[in-house]
């Protein structure tokens, strides 16, 4: 079995060894000794910490990196991102979705939860960097019947490529995908023990039109009503929440996903923290595409999400730095059932190597203030999935192909 031994490296402020022998943390103690392991990492000066888990992104939109940035939102959507969506071929997905997945390791991602199209090629790319994700199959009923077919045929035949690699059945939203459908995907997640991936109450108008078309339901009481959320569902946005959506949304264990960047881009609005505190709702991070933020960086997330909780609700103690980074992170791996998302014995080996040499973790008075607040990718210098090594002193293999590859430029 492939073994790392890292050495003298700060974990929580105690310098330690760590042994990771084949996809787990072995070991982890003050010294270890009398350890023939196949790669030895001098961790001097550097802390070990556990990566991100992005949890809602739509990996291959960095293809459309840049493009008709400061629109009004329905002009940007019909004009510009809609029309060159459609032009993208299968292989534009699994070069884009592998653009992104360089940018998610240098920013320290090493899961991503998927929703978009070809989602062969974006299992093809994840499966070959090593990363692990959870692929969106993604339903939008103007599509028509046939892709709806192909996609449930895929769903009921999927066999996964590694442990690394699963799939998630992707409603794209109550407007995109009317009560039927929602319902058979809703039971072909359950059959399949699969997430149900889905938006939820991203804008005004889409609860405004909810409300007009169903009795005057909130787009969470509207999906309460068609019996399609419990502790499997995974709902992104989720900006504009009445009490009892939060109460629902708490009591049916569902999985709330802030996307701050892309709320604020879009002007969508901000999430309600202390409404989602005083429910005690289960809260994870995620880029959302990169056309709405217009990077991957859960770094960059994190602070955004302090800092827009801190102005939105004129309170400097909400959404502290411990906070938001368990949901960069554990709340993430929790959710997706992974033994990962910290640095411990037995759990998955997933985690960072940081260089604490770096000026912006300098003094190191605490680091998770400074990761939140101060750090940026350039603070990490090597990245371990499943205990495989993807970013080793900040080189990725193929890292110049990959990019030579994705520069498709919109004509
Ligand atoms: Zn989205």
């Amino acid at each position: 079995m492939n073994t790392i031994l890292i050495k003298n490296i700060s974990l929580k402020n105690r310098i330690v060894d760590v042994l990771i022998e084949g996809n787990v943390f072995k070991q982890i103690e003050p010294e270890i000794k009398d350890v023939n392991a196949d790669k030895i990492i001098d961790g001097t000066n550097r802390a070990i910490i556990q990566p991100f888990y992005n949890m809602h992104t739509h990996s291959s939109m960095t293809l459309l990196r840049g493009y008709g940035d400061d629109m009004r939102l329905f002009e940007w959507l019909s004009e510009y991102i809609w029309p060159e969506e459609a032009k993208l071929t299968a292989e534009d997905i699994y070069n884009g979705t592998r653009l992104a997945i360089v940018e998610m390791i240098r920013s320290g991602t090493v899961f991503f939860l998927d929703m978009y199209w070809h989602h062969q090629e974006i299992i093809r790319a994840a499966q070959e960097m090593k990363v692990r994700a959870s692929v969106g199959v993604t339903f939008i009923e103007e599509r028509g019947k046939k892709e709806i077919e192909d996609n449930i045929k895929f769903i009921n035949n999927f066999k996964s490529p590694s442990n690394r690699i699963t799939i998630n059945v992707a409603p794209h939203a109550i407007y995109t995908v009317g009560k039927d459908l929602y319902q058979e995907l809703y039971l072909i997640s359950k059959v399949r023990g699969l997430k149900l991936n889905t938006h939820l109450a991203e804008t005004v108008n889409e609860v405004n039109d909810c409300k007009k078309a169903n009795n005057n339901l909130t787009p969470t009481e509207y999906l309460e009503s068609i019996g399609v959320l419990d502790e499997n569902t995974i709902a992104a946005h989720c900006v504009h929440l009445t009490e009892h959506d939060a109460e629902i949304l708490s009591s049916k264990g569902v999985t709330l996903v802030h996307n701050p960047c892309a709320n604020m881009k879009l002007a969508s609005g901000a999430f309600n923290v202390p409404l989602i505190n005083k429910y005690d709702c289960r809260v994870c991070l995620g880029t959302d595409g990169t056309s709405s933020n217009n990077n991957l960086s859960m770094l960059e997330e994190m602070k955004f999400a302090a800092l827009l909780a801190k102005v939105s609700y004129h309170d400097t103690s909400l959404l502290s730095a411990n906070q938001v980074f368990a949901w960069a992170t554990k709340n993430g791996a929790e959710t997706m059932g992974l033994n990962a998302g910290k640095i411990k014995e037995g759990m998955l080996a997933d985690c960072l190597i940081v260089n604490l040499n770096n000026d912006r973790l300098i003094p190191n008075n605490n680091l998770i203030s400074n990761w939140v607040y101060s750090a940026d990718s350039r603070c990490i210098e090597t990245v371990i999935c499943d205990g495989n090594i993807l970013m080793e002193n900040y080189i990725i293999p193929n890292e110049e192909e990959i990019l030579e590859k994705a520069k498709r430029k919109i004509s």
